[in-house]
């Protein structure tokens, strides 16, 4: 019999070694055999997600010497879940998540039939996934558009389940449309054009504060300087303007002893910002797409709502050449989902062609939330020492003279070699 008896499984079987990752006093406590579902996802996946495992268990094994060890447990979702259970997630998958708190997927395509509308999409919203985290950082050798891009090193906590992403909107024409017209302009008084399509935004304090207290408590745990509040509030007030406001509260009031507001430090400390304290700021969103471009060494971890997150996240990775090395999850207090960020590239789909960077780098971050450490460098170490050797895969091979195109299989491996 299985040992994780209560975990409640319909299709899948439990899996049969590793123990399971706990949270006792708000800690996660991390056995030495931890398991961890993966979900090899469609397209390029499997190439990626196979690279992956192997540079991971290569760095625990070098890190450990055979100490710890990860119990990778496979679960389902996308075309795989849809050929082997007629259905595009189980419920098995979220249950899954839900009892090991930890996951890594490699891209899916969203089913035709599959009843989501995006798998992505849906994994956030069933397990309230409610922070999207996407570090970014250059990588010595890779071609960026930026002058300085050894200057971006910057974690972006984008809040994930609400803002103009709630999904709350009707389309022009229609009926329901029309009721939304008549009650703001008549009830409401507010001047719409008929002919519009209406959308809502909602963006609510326990939805901002849980994200921004992940924000600053990422900052705090790993020595980052700055939290940067991305907002639009000069124009959405009591949206954007909201997520400002209680942004600040969430500082000031949970994390008074270990912070400093940008009006402190130059009223209190002169503008230098004292020893083991994390500077809390604020920038509208326009102007930070500027300051990512212009001053990216003075920012750090940047906290914004859904939409604001999304465009930055993609600048900030585009600029520093690494859309396709970028990593991320999806997190709440108690599960994290890490990813490949990029899609499923079905033209290269099964021919162990394209770059493993994103999955290997969202292990990475997986790594560090587990805190193993010592393994998440050997692998940073790796993949900077193989970049710069010239040994890439051949989307950077394309934009580099003199480089050595290798698959995706042999990128993992020179990544191993390179521990
Ligand atoms: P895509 O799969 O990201 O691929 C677009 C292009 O990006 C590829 O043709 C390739 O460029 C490059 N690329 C992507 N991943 C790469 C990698 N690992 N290494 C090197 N190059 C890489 O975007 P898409 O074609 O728009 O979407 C395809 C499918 O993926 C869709 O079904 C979409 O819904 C899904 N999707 C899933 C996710 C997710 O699961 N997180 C995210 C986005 C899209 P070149 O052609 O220039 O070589």
């Amino acid at each position: 019999m299985s040992k994780f008896s209560d975990l409640d499984l319909t299709k899948y079987e439990a899996p049969t070694h590793g123990d399971r990752i706990v949270k006792k006093d708000g800690k996660f406590v991390v056995p030495d055999n931890p398991v961890v579902p993966f979900v090899e996802g469609d397209g390029i996946g499997p190439d990626i997600t196979s690279a992956m495992r192997k540079v991971v268990d290569s760095a625990v094994e070098k890190a450990y010497q055979g100490k710890r060890k990860i119990a990778w447990w496979e679960i389902f979702a996308g075309q795989k879940a849809m050929d082997k259970f007629g259905e595009a997630i189980p419920e098995d998958s979220f249950a899954a998540l839900r009892y090991f708190g930890i996951g890594i997927k490699g891209p899916l395509t969203t089913p035709v039939g599959g009843g989501f509308r995006s798998l992505n999409v849906a994994f956030r919203q069933i397990l309230d996934l409610y922070a999207c985290v996407r570090p970014v950082r250059w990588f010595d050798g890779v071609p960026a558009p930026l002058k300085s891009p050894q200057d971006v090193d910057m974690v972006i906590f984008r809040e994930n389940t609400e803002d103009l992403y709630a999904g709350i909107e009707w389309e022009e024409g229609t009926k329901e449309c029309r009721k939304v017209y008549d009650f703001l302009t008549k009830e409401m008084g507010k001047k719409i054009r008929e002919d519009s399509g209406i959308g809502i935004k909602p963006i609510s304090i326990t939805g901002t504060k849980r994200l921004v207290r992940m924000a600053l408590q990422y900052a705090v745990d790993h020595g980052r300087r700055t939290v940067t509040l991305v907002h639009k509030g000069n124009i959405m007030k009591f949206t954007e303007g909201g997520f400002l406001k209680w942004g600040y509260e969430v500082a000031t009031q949970e994390f008074r002893d270990v912070i400093v507001t940008e009006k402190e430090l130059w009223d209190e400390h002169d503008g230098k910002l004292p020893e083991g304290k994390v500077l809390v700021n604020d920038r509208i969103a326009d102007a930070m797409f500027q300051q990512i471009l212009l001053r990216p060494s003075e920012y750090d971890v940047l906290a914004t709502a859904n939409l604001n997150g999304d465009y930055i996240s993609d600048a900030l990775a585009a600029s520093v050449g690494g859309l396709g090395l970028a990593p991320g999850a999806n997190m709440n207090d108690e599960v994290a989902f890490f990813e490949a960020t990029h899609g499923t590239a079905p033209k290269y789909a099964g021919m162990d062609k394209v770059n493993p960077g994103s999955i290997i780098l969202s292990a990475v971050l997986m790594l560090e939330h587990m805190g193993w450490q010592e393994a998440a460098d050997l692998i940073v170490k790796g993949i900077e020492d193989t970049i710069k050797e010239g040994t890439v895969t051949y989307d950077l091979a394309r934009q580099r003279e003199g480089a050595r195109e290798v698959s995706c299989s042999r990128f993992g491996q020179a990544i191993c070699d390179n521990m």
